[in-house]
């Protein structure tokens, strides 16, 4: 939101009519400014006075959408440089480099490999977003069948690389329903892209051999009636992408220019033939600030990182994970099967879940609401002491499930042994280990003795 109020204030109709629902219009430009009303809750808006809010109060970095439905990836409309600011909201797109180059039995076996993806992390799927198909042989016939191949045998989003931009847009046809990305559209080929982005509907990835020539070409895209475009400024290795995603992002936010106010793409696979290196770089620039990175591997021990890297730092930092508060029975507990307790803070829930699976031994993991918090700060914050694991064992009859009194608390909670024994009186609070990777040869010596 580029406007304040009081400037917002100064373009409305100022008759205080309520036909918006608000008593002033003051009250609606403030509205306005947080989000809550639109400027078409205003029937009395100049058309042009309208179509000045709407540019002004545009997102700084624009949202674009390559792929459909379920596949499609949505980047930008990202709002500070700094995640603990406030939080990043599009998380990006790790696409994997496939080249018409390969033999035909490898680029088979790739995709095999990419659609066989399977990661989940605390209870999250965890998944690569696009494939990029590179046009390198020369041969045209063989660029589209491997365009064909990926449309009809995988549902990611694509993205489309040719330095010819006839076969960039023969390939697109192919797909075009996808809405794949076409890469590169330069100064050097706009005037022959823009009929046909138009026509196909795609978005652009937009080339410049530095940011200066980035600005000129998007500016001229923008004025060709091209909206949805992706930048790639060029950079020929990790420190220069570092930079100029940051100059990019810092351009579009701090200074809301515009010609730059578009998610970006970063390509890690060109810059290090080195393996671990490109993982590095993708590491580093989806980091800042790329909106979709394109590796080369396809091997779970370079992706597997990248995905775990991203999914951390596009979590919310105002809002820890959580899984719901009840009662989890592992593997069919009877009445003597072991009761064990921890936070709803969902990384608890899952190493303990994890630890228990491990031991193939029947139990009740009570999960006990704590607003995400972890053992001590719930402890300290009154949701996990022992008079709320006591109101929790009531609620859900935990006495009526096992003819035993032992209830296992998380090894860090020794504190609370001494509450709970006066809440629950009865019952024995056994201390578990500290680390949760130590639960299963406790459960197996401690519990079984
Ligand atoms: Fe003001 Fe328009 Fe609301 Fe009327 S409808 S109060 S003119 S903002």
């Amino acid at each position: 939101m580029a406007l304040k109020g009081a400037e917002i204030m100064k373009m409305l109709p100022k008759t205080n009519c309520k036909e918006c629902g608000y008593a002033t219009c003051f009250a609606f430009a403030m509205k306005l400014v947080a989000g809550g009303a639109k400027l078409e809750d205003c029937p009395y808006l100049d058309p042009e006075v309208k179509a000045q809010l709407e540019a002004a109060m545009a997102p700084p970095i624009k949202l674009v959408t390559i792929g459909t439905g379920e596949n499609a990836l949505s980047i930008g409309e990202e709002e500070v440089m700094f995640r603990h600011e406030k939080t990043f909201f599009h998380e990006p797109g790790i696409a994997i480099l496939i080249s018409d180059k390969g033999v035909e039995s490898e680029i088979e076996e790739k995709l095999k490999r990419i659609n066989a993806f399977d990661f989940e992390r605390i209870g999250q799927k965890l998944s690569i977003n696009l494939l990029a198909l590179c046009f390198e042989s020369g041969d045209k016939d063989k660029f589209e069948a491997l365009v064909k191949k990926a449309y009809e045998t995988t549902e990611f989003a694509l993205i489309l690389i040719s330095e010819d931009t006839d076969v960039l847009f023969s390939a697109a046809a192919l797909c075009a329903d996808r809405k794949p990305l076409v890469y590169p559209i330069t100064n050097e080929n706009m005037s022959a892209a823009v009929p046909k982005l138009k026509e196909f509907g795609v978005p652009a990835g937009v080339r410049g051999a530095s940011i200066e020539a980035l600005v000129s070409v998007t500016s001229d895209l923008k004025d060709a009636g091209i909206e949805n475009m992706v930048l790639d400024p060029g950079s020929k290795n990790m420190v220069e992408g570092i930079q100029n995603q940051t100059l990019i992002r810092r351009a579009a936010l701090k200074k809301g220019f515009r010609p730059l106010g578009y998610p970006t793409i970063a390509f890690p696979c060109f810059m290090y033939p080195d393996k671990f290196k490109e993982t590095v770089a993708a590491a580093a620039l989806m980091t800042k600030y790329a909106g979709i990175v394109v590796v080369s591997q396809a091997d779970e021990h370079f992706i597997l990182p990248l995905l775990v890297h991203r999914f951390n730092i596009y979590s919310d930092p105002r809002r820890p994970m959580t899984v719901e508060e009840k009662v989890y029975e592992i593997g069919n507990p009877d009445e003597k099967s072991p009761i064990l307790i921890t936070t709803n803070y969902a990384l608890d829930y899952f190493i303990v879940s994890a630890a228990i699976e491990e031991t193939n031994m029947p139990a009740y993991l009570c999960i006990k609401g704590t607003e995400g918090l972890g053992v001590m700060a719930a402890w300290t914050s009154g949701k996990f002491n022992g008079e709320a694991i006591a109101e929790f064992f009531e609620k859900y009859g935990m006495p009526d499930k096992v003819k035993h009194r032992k209830l296992i608390i998380p090894g860090v909670a020794k504190k609370l042994v001494a509450e709970l024994e006066e809440d629950l009186p009865g019952w024995e609070i056994i201390l578990g280990p500290l680390e949760g990777s130590d639960i299963p040869k406790f459960l197996s010596e401690e519990w079984t003795a």
